[in-house]
């Protein structure tokens, strides 16, 4: 089924209800359809055609949505661009794709002018703005066209979403994610993460619209629930709480680190946010002493889900039932993990070889599903070198527990190795986020003449907090093996992310291994 269909199904049974507020606009599923039927038609006018890709640069707004929809609709691949790159880094994805079109908000306008030279191979520009030169203004392509249109037949691998990866160990890839993925990846949220999900449902979207929560847009226009986007350009703490009680959200997608600036929040507590039936978090580690204070201040609404771009949203998930803050040791353990397979995905641990090794034993999670990319857009030796003997190899380590419990310790490019032995810093991390001075830590590998690398960890404070790094060392000392102390400590007022909140390693690690061969940058 093209994806495409979901709304296009939910507009006729639901015409009436609400599809998407943004600020002071709304649209009624009937309205959201019939604007992505009329860009679909445009794209056409435009010689755009099925197969062809078409790039979205822009903030969360609605025409973000509508654009994605016209373009499935329309059996062409859509390439929504992460807002915050560079222009540089756009462009790139952009001539990579082979785009035709790109659908910009009106930030970028100057930037397009800039960089529209190097970018042969796109015929238009369509802007969602008052002033649209010199591109078209995207509601005078709009209002041209008709309201009605066929969504086209596709097959099942054909491409749908063209997801380029966030790059926190390299050069951005675009994994094919196809209809039959995103199918998959939609009936798989409603059958574990949020069973019984509906069109009374509100989902927030809080998180940018490229990456997780677009995603998760696709099963609420599939089941015509309700899409609260924020105008705002960062997530404010406040704004979501306030939002949860106005609109009485009941879903929200958020990445670890956005959860523990709501749990910080100082108005946590002045907002009702009882309505929030699942708020669903990953896509970074979540360490466990972060978690329980989110258990303890957010109620039992905490749902974590793993995957990547090459498996969207899907290959294992924590639920609801899991996230409790009492049990025997076994239970309580599982707070670390990033739970159980979903329900239609194969996962395996396997060794360099791609031999499964026993449960409790490290290796590399692969993964096998219809979740799985088609592999990676004009690059077939990255698309073989990932997709080997029928699985997904994640480049992420970890081992499954007795229960099938997946444990992911880091990415295999984060792993740090000193004097051959290999420390996984997520260990680390999880002990020093326990001392109370500590806001945000990231533990990694520094050139080091004897060791080949030791352990650096790098942290923000609690405001009005201070510690040492000799008392932070001697911390570790007290809960991990000697040889997994970190060696120093840099303190930072804010760790790198990436838009997506995800802390970028590679940023750190540069500037200690810059003009020196390494593994890991
Ligand atoms: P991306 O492709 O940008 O979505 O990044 C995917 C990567 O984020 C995965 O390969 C993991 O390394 C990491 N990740 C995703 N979900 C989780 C999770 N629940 N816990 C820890 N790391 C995660």
């Amino acid at each position: 089924m093209n994806i495409g269909k979901l709304l296009t199904k939910s507009a006729r049974t639901f015409p009436e209800n609400l599809a998407i507020t943004c600020g002071t606009k709304e649209l009624t599923y009937a309205e959201f359809n019939d604007r992505a039927n009329r860009l679909a038609n445009g794209l056409n006018r435009l010689g755009v055609r099925p197969g062809d890709n078409v790039a979205v640069l822009m903030y969360n707004c609605p025409e973000m949505l509508e654009s994605m929809f016209a373009c499935f609709k329309a059996g062409c691949g859509v390439i929504p661009i992460n807002f915050r790159l560079h222009p540089r880094e756009f462009a790139f994805i952009i001539d990579h794709s082979e785009a035709k079109v790109v659908i910009i908000s009106s930030e970028f306008s100057e930037a397009m002018v800039d960089v529209h030279g190097d970018l042969p191979r796109v015929s238009d520009i369509l802007t969602v703005s008052t002033v649209p030169e010199p591109f078209l203004a995207y509601e005078r392509v709009l209002s041209a066209e008709s309201d009605q249109f066929e969504d086209v037949e596709v097959a099942p691998d054909d491409v749908a979403w063209l997801f380029y990866t966030s790059g926190t160990t390299g050069l951005p890839k675009g994994a094919m994610l196809t209809h039959r993925n995103l199918l998959a990846m939609t009936m798989n949220f409603y059958a574990d993460m949020c069973p019984g999900f509906g069109p009374n449902d509100v989902a927030l979207h809080a998180a940018p619209l490229s990456h997780g929560s677009g995603c998760y847009a696709l099963p609420n226009i599939g089941k015509a629930a309700a899409n609260v986007i924020l105008e705002e350009k960062s997530f404010n703490p406040e704004q979501v709480l306030k939002t949860i009680e106005s609109h009485h959200v009941t879903n929200m997608f958020a990445a670890p680190t956005m959860i523990k600036l709501l749990i910080d929040c100082p108005a946590i507590d002045k907002y009702d946010h009882s309505s929030l039936k699942a708020l669903n978090y990953g896509g970074a580690p979540m360490l466990v002493d972060d978690l329980m204070q989110a258990m303890e201040k957010l109620g039992p609404c905490l749902v974590q889900l793993y995957g990547q771009a090459e498996s969207p949203m899907t290959i294992t998930y924590l639920p609801h039932a899991d996230h409790r803050l009492d049990g025997d040791s076994d239970r309580m353990r599982r707070l670390a993990s990033a739970g159980m397979p979903r329900t239609d995905v194969e996962v395996r641990i396997v060794d360099s070889d791609d031999n499964e090794v026993p449960p409790g034993e490290m290796g590399e999670i692969v993964t096998r599903s219809d979740l799985v990319m088609r592999g990676y857009w004009r690059d077939p030796e990255a698309t073989a070198e990932t997709l080997r003997n029928g699985w997904l190899h994640t480049g992420d380590i970890g081992y499954v527990d007795d229960h099938g419990y997946l444990f992911l310790m880091d990415r295999s490019k984060d792993l740090i190795i000193s004097g051959g032995e290999n420390i996984y810093p997520r260990e680390i991390e999880e002990v020093i986020v326990q001392h109370p001075a500590i806001r945000e830590v990231a533990v990694i590998g520094v050139p080091d003449p004897v060791w080949g690398e030791s352990i650096k960890a790098v942290v923000s404070l609690v405001p009005n907090r201070e510690v040492t790094q000799g008392e932070l060392i001697d911390f570790c000392t007290e809960h991990i093996a000697r040889y997994k102390r970190p060696k120093s400590v840099d303190f930072v007022e804010e760790l790198p992310k990436n838009n997506y909140g995800k802390i970028v390693k590679r940023e750190l690690r540069a500037k200690y291994w810059e003009g020196k061969a390494s593994h890991v940058i």
